[in-house]
C-alpha cells in the first residue's frame, strides 16, 4: 500500500494539529493510506526519514506562508501564519523534489511549493492584484465559484480532460512571480494562476483551489487524487 504524507495544520496558540478529514477520504479512495505527519521544531534528522518512508508528499491548505519565506516583509493584511510548520514543509518539499518523490500541493501547499522554488506570493489579492472576482469564499467551502481554464498540453489536462473547471475558492493569498521551473496550467477569468506543475516526467502539481472537498461528488478533483497515487511508485 502507498503511503501518502499529509502534512497538518498547527495553532501555534494552542499546539493542536489539526487536518480536513476530506484529504484522508479523497486519499484512500485513490487507493493509498493517507499519513499524518508531527510537526517537528527544527527536526532534519526526522523530516528526513518522513521523506524516506513515504510514496508521496501531499502539502495541504492552511495559514498563511510567512513573508519572510519569499524575502518580503509582512504587510497588515497578511493573514496568521505558521512559521514552525513553513520550516518542516519547506525542507519536505525541497528534499522530495530532490528525490523525485511525487507533489500534489493544494492551495496553501500550491503557494509553499511556489516558495521553495523562488517564486512570490501576493500577499493579499484585493490589496495587491485586483478584486473583480471574490477568491476567499470560506463561508461555502464546497461551492464552485469560478471556473479557470486549463492550459492544453498539461499534465492538468490530462488528469481532467477538460478545458474548464469549476472550482472552489478559498484563499486571499495566490502566486506572484512565477517559481523557477513551474509552468502555468490553470487561470481564473481575472488572469490570477490556479494552477502549476513542473515540467517533465515528475509529479509535481500544485492547485490553488481545494479539490479534496469536491472529490466526492466531482469526477474531475478526485482524478487529481488518483493520478497523483498512480504517480507514486508504492513498496508493492
Ligand atoms: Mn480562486
Amino acid at each position: 500500500m502507498r503511503l501518502i504524507g499529509l502534512t497538518p495544520s498547527v495553532d501555534d496558540k494552542t499546539g493542536r494539529i489539526t487536518v480536513n478529514q476530506d484529504y484522508l477520504d479523497a486519499v484512500c479512495r485513490a487507493g493509498a493510506l493517507p499519513v499524518l505527519l508531527p510537526l517537528l521544531a527544527d527536526a532534519p534528522a526526522q523530516w528526513d526519514a518522513m521523506i524516506d518512508q513515504l510514496d508521496g508528499l501531499l502539502l495541504t491548505g492552511g495559514a498563511d506562508v510567512c513573508p519572510e519565506t519569499y524575502g518580503e516583509e509582512k504587510l497588515p493584511l497578511c493573514g496568521e501564519t505558521a512559521p514552525l510548520r513553513d520550516r518542516q514543509e519547506f525542507y519536505l518539499c525541497r528534499k522530495a523534489l530532490e528525490r523525485h518523490l511525487p507533489i500534489l500541493a493544494i492551495c496553501r501547499g500550491h503557494q509553499m511549493l511556489n516558495c521553495v522554488l523562488g517564486g512570490t506570493l501576493y500577499q493579499d489579492i484585493a490589496a495587491q492584484y485586483k478584486d473583480e472576482l471574490r477568491h476567499p469564499c470560506y463561508e461555502v467551502p464546497r461551492d464552485q465559484v469560478h471556473s479557470v481554464a486549463v492550459e492544453k498540453g498539461s499534465r492538468l489536462h490530462q488528469i481532467t480532460g477538460l478545458d474548464t473547471l469549476h472550482v472552489n475558492s478559498r484563499h486571499h493569498q495566490a502566486i506572484c512571480r512565477l517559481g523557477q521551473g513551474l509552468v502555468v496550467t490553470a487561470r481564473a477569468n481575472d488572469g490570477l494562476i490556479e494552477g502549476v506543475e513542473l515540467p517533465g516526467p515528475d509529479f509535481v502539481v500544485g492547485v490553488q483551489w481545494h479539490p479534496e472537498s469536491l472529490s466526492d461528488y466531482v469526477p474531475d478533483a478526485q482524478a487529481l487524487f488518483n493520478a497523483f497515487v498512480n504517480a507514486c511508485g508504492g513498496k508493492a
